[in-house]
């Protein structure tokens, strides 16, 4: 179960985890490297925890989006940075990926969404075209509260 329950930052929404120094050293560390830390073989050098389905490898967003009580990322296992790139097969994985998980977790609602493009539009941090799946949390009232997703 990949579920974020890391009390809030205490920032204030407008606080983007993009930029949180754990981070932001972990991409500076893998650009100097040269590698992708979204491709398989940075992955399992990490130790980091994912599943495979077919072409499509999916994991847990390391800094989640405030609010988000479920934070995952999906990729091709193929490195692509464009949406046009990705063959069928690849979309159809990640779209086999998204339903096995969330049916798996009992997600009941919540976001897909891709970052594609320019990442100075797009806010993308990592160049490998990537999914967010991402789920609020509940209030006692089971309503859902706002997840501070940018784009941009
Ligand atoms: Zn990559």
């Amino acid at each position: 179960m990949v579920v974020n329950d890391t009390p809030d930052s205490g920032k204030g929404i407008l606080y983007n985890t993009r930029w949180a120094g754990d981070y932001r050293g972990k991409l500076e560390e893998a650009e100097k490297r040269g590698v992708c830390i979204f491709c398989l073989k940075e992955l399992e050098r990490s130790g980091r925890k994912f599943r495979r389905l077919d072409s499509a490898i999916m994991f847990e967003n390391e800094f989640p989006s405030k609010g988000a009580k479920i934070h995952l990322l999906i990729v091709s296992e193929r490195h692509v940075t464009s949406p046009a790139d990705l063959h069928l097969h690849e979309w159809m994985d990640i779209l086999r990926m998204f339903i096995q998980v969330t049916e798996e977790m009992g997600v009941d609602g919540g976001a897909l969404v891709v970052r594609f493009g320019d990442s100075d539009i797009s806010g993308a941090t990592v160049h490998h075209l990537h999914f967010h799946l991402v789920v609020p949390k509940l209030d006692e009232r089971g309503l859902s509260t706002p997840v501070a997703f940018y784009v941009g």
